[in-house]
């Protein structure tokens, strides 16, 4: 049987370790060649005994991402990476440039379940969850595009193709190994986890004391129109969303991100943004405003840049810390909502 070893946490690493005769600071070894250095062959881990190297090989490999295709944007540089996976399933990561900060925008899942009307990634439907080590892997593989230029990833978002709440254990480990100091070494504050709203498992990974950036797709201001775009509504409404944020336990000046992806004629007019802000007074959270990208596979409109505007200034007004949310690789698909691995078809 051969089994993935970059899946494996530091501690779950200590204790193969010990379990295969060797003393348990090989285990942190082990996991800063996976992790840090994002080695994937065993005979260049050279300060491990050559006897354990052959050992570990002999039962032990290493998660493949094929990188099948790079697509640049002529607009802003951002990157979106397609990678083929074992399985011949395929993903896609984004890399985007904004200032100092260079940000990874990482799948979960082959496709998703959460059907959301405005994305392009539900039209794949599901596929599979993606393993801990795929998820892992394309931070590490952004990070080998980066090196070529000597730079580095500063931040992580969780946006990518799939729903990351719906893949928690996975999730969950990732997140331990993207955390860990001799792992890949982020800082909670570079990281954020967007959901569609899967509300009881973002209270099982907040209490797991991950504390993480979180962001909730909300899309809408009142539960007729959330209903039509987004079908986990049925499941868990906005009102349900207003109760967990009051719930959560926010640190001081931190806040939860609302992301409202701006659809024309359908939820961008003034009485949608005063109905928002009634709804909002009071919570910790901040308004993410995200233009809507057009693209062929859907009939969607994105509004102008003035509806967006006036949409923004309403609700400031009204006490609601509110942004326009910067969007990356338009022109390449690669911006929020348009993950496809349009690929597939052209192969
Ligand atoms: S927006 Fe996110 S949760 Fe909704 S269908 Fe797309 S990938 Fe899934």
């Amino acid at each position: 049987m051969n089994y993935k070893i970059d899946c494996l946490s530091k501690a779950e690493l200590q204790k193969l370790v010990e379990v295969l005769g060797e003393k348990p600071f090989r285990g942190k070894q082990l996991f800063k060649w996976i992790y840090q250095k994002g080695v994937i062959d065993f005979s260049s881990m050279t300060d491990i005994s050559k006897t354990f190297r052959e050992k570990l090989s002999k039962s032990y490999s290493f998660t493949k991402l094929k990188k099948e295709h790079i697509v640049t944007s002529k607009l802003d540089g951002s990157k979106k990476i397609l990678f083929k996976l074992e399985d011949n399933n395929f993903i896609e990561s984004v890399l985007m440039f904004d200032e100092n900060r260079i940000t990874a925008c990482i799948s979960t899942q082959v496709g998703c379940k959460m059907g959301c009307k405005f994305c392009n990634t539900a039209k794949i439907g599901f596929v599979r969850n993606l393993t801990a080590g795929e998820i892992l892997r394309q931070v590490i593989e952004l990070n080998n595009i980066l090196s070529e230029s000597g730079k580095k990833l500063t931040n992580i978002v969780f946006m990518g193709m799939g729903e990351p709440l719906d893949n928690l254990k996975n999730l969950e480990k990732s997140l331990e190994i993207i955390l860990d100091e001799d792992g890949l070494n982020f800082s909670h504050r570079k990281v954020t986890i967007s959901t569609a709203g899967l509300l009881d498992k973002l209270e099982k990974l907040v209490n797991k004391n991950f504390k993480v950036n979180i962001a909730i797709s909300l899309n809408a201001s009142d539960n007729k129109k959330r209903n039509l775009i987004m079908p986990i509504n049925k499941k868990f409404d906005i009102n349900d969303i207003v109760k967990v944020i009051k719930k959560l336990p926010v640190p001081k000046r931190k806040r939860i991100t609302l992301e409202y992806v701006m659809i024309k004629n359908f939820n961008d007019s003034t009485a949608d943004a005063l109905k928002l802000a009634k709804l909002l007074n009071g919570l910790p959270i901040k308004v993410n405003l995200i233009i809507y990208n057009k693209t062929k596979r859907s009939n969607l409109d994105s509004p102008d840049l003035n509806s967006a505007l006036n949409f923004q200034k309403t609700l400031i007004n009204n006490g609601i810390a509110t942004f326009i949310r910067k969007s990356f690789g338009a022109d390449i698909e690669a911006a929020c909502g348009q993950l496809y691995a349009s690929y597939i078809k052209t192969l």
